[in-house]
């Protein structure tokens, strides 16, 4: 029997699930269709970052070379900088390092490794959005905004923070819920809306020789930069040895847990962000002064999802958990997510028969890292921004918005504390809890350890 995998979403989660499902490849054969909303991989995008989790992945794919070659890994340095005598107060310190890259080229890269066009059994299917799917016993339904259809054993739902899979997956559960408690259905419902961080980040690139021609010593040419400062944060990084990417953060109090309102992604101007860092350091100041094009989004999230798996439909990526953007959160998430399935999908005792009840490993396993690193990732941007419900208890904030560097030393211990899931654990741990909770409940096998998760 074939196993008929459907992905929705051609990003950097389908696209390495894709690559995991092909690489690891199961002694039941695969079909794998990836359906993607727009009509090419989108070259939309500044930079991400990777960090030692991910990159331990594409270690196991064999790709750690080709990956190490493309991107660049700067120290991250800490900057005190909401004021006009700025001071670097400490390197955060990541023991592997982690590299960037433009995200276009991410995408490639992994468009590249999956050879569509000589690999068989896979097929990418452009102009496809998804809009709702049903499933029944033998398998699911997909239907697409163009009206036509499309079938398979296995949704994966890797279609981003919009995610249509999610929005179908949750009217199903919570029209069975309604039927013995409507207050929880319209409680289920509601959990899978995104709320918004109360953050915007101005996503911006900037040519390193426009920055170095009118002002040659401005620190954001050297190291990566955290700009810290009361109640915004910048954070710039190069991606090429050509491009400076840029993110300026601003936190609009109360925001946090607010529906959004308007569009996620608008384009901006620099003269909004020139106005709204105008107190902060002259080098930051300047750099504003010199960006090109903006782009504003209103980072949102989707916290603590009940569930990722229903039958024979599983949400993967931004679609089961979309986080703030600290420490390559989004992107590295997105990817040990394909991991653990993508290895779940490739046992060989998982068979059509025994799906369902494979998903749930995924989602057992899965589901409570992805919403540790959301909070994480949420936590680190209101300490880069000194707010006082976020630095750590004990923590003078006078002497903190003033710059004492005992106080500050709090702000980098916090961030390493946050920061320690990159390098405490791998996700082939967790791919061994996977393994070995699956043996036991699906498969019957008694002998595999529960192996459990390590303190972070
Ligand atoms: C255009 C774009 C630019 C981005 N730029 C950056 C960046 O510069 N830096 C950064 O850190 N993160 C960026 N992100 C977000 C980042 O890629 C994700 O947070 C992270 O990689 C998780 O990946 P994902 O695959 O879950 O989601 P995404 O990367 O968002 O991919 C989702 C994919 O699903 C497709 N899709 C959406 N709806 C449907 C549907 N109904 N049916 C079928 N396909 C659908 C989308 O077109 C997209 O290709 C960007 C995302 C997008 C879509």
């Amino acid at each position: 029997m074939v196993l008929r995998v459907a992905i929705c979403g051609g990003g950097i989660g389908g696209l390495s699930l894709a690559l995991i499902l092909k690489n690891f490849q199961a002694s039941q054969p695969l079909t794998i269709d990836v359906y993607e909303a727009e009509s090419t991989f989108s070259s939309v995008g500044a930079g991400i970052t990777l960090w030692q989790r991910t990159r331990s992945i594409f270690a196991a794919l064999g790709l750690q070379l080709v990956l190490e070659n493309r991107a660049l890994s700067p120290p991250l340095m800490l900057r005190k900088s909401d004021t006009k005598e700025p001071f670097t107060f400490d390197e955060l310190p990541v023991p592997y390092g982690s590299i960037a890259l433009p995200r276009a080229e991410m995408v490639q890269l992994l468009v590249e490794c999956l050879e569509p066009n000589s690999t068989p059994g896979l097929a990418i299917h452009f102009a496809k959005r998804l809009s709702s799917y049903q499933q029944d016993g033998d398998g699911v339904t997909l239907h697409f905004a163009d009206g036509s259809s499309a079938s398979a054993d296995l949704l994966v739902g890797a279609d981003g923070i919009g995610s249509a899979a999610r929005r179908t997956m949750y009217a199903d559960i919570a029209e069975r819920t309604s039927r013995s408690d409507p207050e929880k259905a319209a409680a289920v419902l509601e959990s899978a809306r995104p709320t918004w961080s109360g953050t915007y980040a101005y996503r911006t690139l900037l040519p390193r020789e426009r920055l170095q021609a009118v002002s040659p010593n401005n620190v954001m040419l050297g190291e990566a930069m955290i700009w810290c400062g009361s109640g915004k944060h910048v954070i710039s990084y190069p991606i090429s040895p050509t491009i400076i990417n840029i993110l300026f953060y601003d936190t609009i109090p109360g925001g946090l847990g607010q529906p959004l309102s308007g569009p996620p992604v608008v384009s901006a101007t620099k003269e909004e962000i020139v106005e709204l860092y105008q107190d902060w350091e002259d080098d930051l100041c300047i750099a504003a002064e010199n960006i090109g094009e903006v782009s504003k989004w209103a980072i949102s999230h989707i916290r603590n999802l009940p569930q990722y798996a229903d039958g024979r439909v599983v949400l993967l990526g931004d679609s089961a958990h979309a986080m703030s953007t600290h420490f390559g959160a989004g992107a590295g998430q997105a990817i040990d997510d394909s991991y653990i399935l993508g290895r779940i999908l490739t046992h060989p005792g998982v068979t059509t028969a025994n799906l369902v009840d494979a998903l749930k490993v995924y989602d057992a396993v899965r589901r409570p890292i992805a919403d540790d690193i959301t909070e994480r990732s949420l936590r680190t941007g209101f300490l880069y921004e000194l707010h006082p419900d976020y630095v750590p208890a004990g923590t003078d904030l006078d002497k903190l918005r003033a710059g004492d560097p005992a106080e500050l030393r709090r702000i980098t211990d916090e961030a390493r504390r946050m920061s320690r899931f990159h390098w405490a654990e791998m996700p082939e741990q967790d791919w061994e809890r996977a393994r070995a909770l699956l043996e036991r409940q699906i498969l019957g096998k008694e002998d595999g350890s529960t192996l459990p998760r390590p303190e972070l």
